[in-house]
């Protein structure tokens, strides 16, 4: 029997605005614990919160980005649950009205285009934070709470249960990833949790209509993980479904040190959280102009920007791709365009030699010290054959480590390309008086030598004669 995978995503982003939710304390990440709270975020009785309207212009943002209906009329609720990180004893959250429903994503996997589609949006505030460790000398083991992330604003993002393969999912989570980013919403950092993901998985024989039981799996950090882990769950539900056994709903654990999933609590012990509407805090009335005014703000989305770039650039997909996979990467490109580098060869350069000094120190392309109008300036300089394409590699390492002009640095070190062809005719017979051997051989039929003889000319003139005219004036020689 074959079987498909059903699978949904429930995404958690932390939304990047400075202060928290419902309060005014800093959300930065990585500070000494418990030393961004206020009485409302560590749960004071009598305390009133009040709804940070940054969170709500990000969260219609998203809505908008990802084609959701806004609600003009949402509320929050609560949802109650106790948990040592939770100092209230209930999370406000939203239940029934969220702030948007009904959207899609689109993705392409294996160049197939797929919709999945988006369920809701909602508004959410975040836990804290429970750190186990032993204090310093005595063995114990204690747990600390951390109340640093208590309130930080949170969008839930859920899918429909749309996505067919752990490879979808994975398409599915980079492009809400990078359109998040696109919005300035959330930074997508997996590793510092800033963006994660719970996966509802479920199993079918094909060509059944009827969904099978889900199992809900937590803990996925990274996007290697959310393919792993629904890998793995897929393959365990299938052998429980062959052994003659049933899928129970429940929620498992996904360890990545073993790579397997593991029960956590079953559907008996799932909590009834007890849903309600929020009295402390009023409904959320949006108004349609609101709505327009943050449509008229949002950014050209990824999927714009390729097809601008493969139209407008005459660029290949794949190099639009990585182009628009950052907006800062795009935004770096289209400059370089702009002071004069043409399109193809800025593109070769940027996923060349750049993206590789760059990965290799862990940088960012906003902490890199060339600019782009000096990757355009040297190009300009292999155009009008001042330097080769050979030496521009090292004009470009050496561009890379100190920010100096292409310019400066072609002159300070000499690299500017030979091109007097008395000085090139000279390397040429010099070369050929002192490889009579492979000169002897290359007439006599061996016309790889040639490919030979021409690095010997350009390891003489310590690479600075031009390519081409080396070949053309050895071939004259030698016929
Ligand atoms: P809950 O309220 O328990 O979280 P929801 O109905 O809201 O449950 O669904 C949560 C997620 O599970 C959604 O992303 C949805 O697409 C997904 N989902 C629902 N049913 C299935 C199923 N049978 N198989 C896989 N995913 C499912
Ligand atoms: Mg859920
Ligand atoms: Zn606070």
């Amino acid at each position: 029997m074959r079987y498909e995978s059903v699978i949904g995503l429930e995404v958690h982003a932390q939304m990047l605005t400075k202060t928290k939710i419902f309060c005014g304390c800093s959300t930065e990440f990585g500070s000494e614990p418990n030393t961004q709270t206020c009485p409302v975020c560590i749960g004071m009785p009598g305390v009133l919160p009040v709804l940070n309207g940054k969170a709500l212009e990000f969260a219609i943002r998203t809505g908008l980005a990802t084609h959701c209906t806004i609600s003009l009329f949402s509320r929050f609720a609560r949802k109650n649950y106790f948990y040592p990180d939770l100092p209230k004893g209930y999370q406000i959250s939203q239940y029934e009205l969220p702030i948007c429903e009904n959207g899609h994503l689109d993705i392409l996997v294996d160049g197939e285009a797929r919709r999945i589609g988006i369920t809701r949006i909602h508004m959410e505030e975040d836990a804290g934070k429970n750190i186990h460790e032993s204090a310093a000398g005595d063995g114990g083991n204690y747990s600390f709470v951390d109340l640093n992330r208590a309130g930080t604003p949170l969008m839930e993002i859920v899918s429909e249960p749309d996505i067919r393969s752990p490879q979808e999912a994975v398409e599915y989570m980079k492009k809400l990833r990078s359109i998040l980013r696109y919005l300035g919403v959330c930074d997508g950092n997996m590793e510092q949790g800033s963006l994660r993901c719970d996966a509802n998985v479920s199993v079918r024989p094909f060509g059944q209509e009827e969904f099978g039981t889900r199992a809900e799996i937590k803990n996925i950090n990274s996007f290697r993980f959310v393919e792993k882990a629904i890998e793995y769950e897929i393959k365990r539900q299938i052998k429980v479904v062959e052994g003659g056994g049933r899928v129970i709903q429940e929620t498992r654990l996904w360890d990545s040190g073993r790579g397997v999933t593991e029960s956590m609590r079953g559907k008996e012990e799932a909590h009834d959280y007890r849903y309600f509407p929020e009295p402390d805090l009023v409904p959320i009335t949006v108004g349609k102009e609101l709505i327009d005014e943050i449509r008229s703000s949002l950014p050209e989305l990824p999927d714009a920007k390729r097809e601008r770039f493969v139209r407008d650039y005459g660029l290949q997909e794949p190099d639009a791709d990585f182009l628009i996979s950052e907006i800062s990467t795009a935004d770096w490109f289209e400059e370089t365009v702009k002071s004069g580098g043409q399109p193809k060869a800025v593109s070769n350069w940027m996923k060349g030699d750049l993206m590789k000094m760059l990965n290799e120190d862990g940088r960012s392309i906003e902490e890199c010290a060339v600019k782009p109008s000096q990757l355009a300036g040297m190009l300009k300089l292999i155009d009008n054959n001042t330097i080769s394409g050979k030496i521009a590699k090292t004009v470009f390492e050496e561009l890379y480590k100190t920010g100096k002009d292409p310019e400066v640095i072609v002159k300070e070190k000499g690299l500017i390309q030979i091109t007097d062809t008395g000085e090139i005719e000279k390397a040429v017979d010099d070369v050929l008086s002192r490889h009579s051997g492979e000169v002897e051989r290359y007439k006599a039929g061996e016309d790889k030598l040639l490919g030979f003889l021409v690095g010997q000319v350009m390891k003489l003139t310590k690479g600075k004669a031009n390519p081409q005219a080396v070949n053309e004036l050895l071939k004259s020689r030698l016929s």
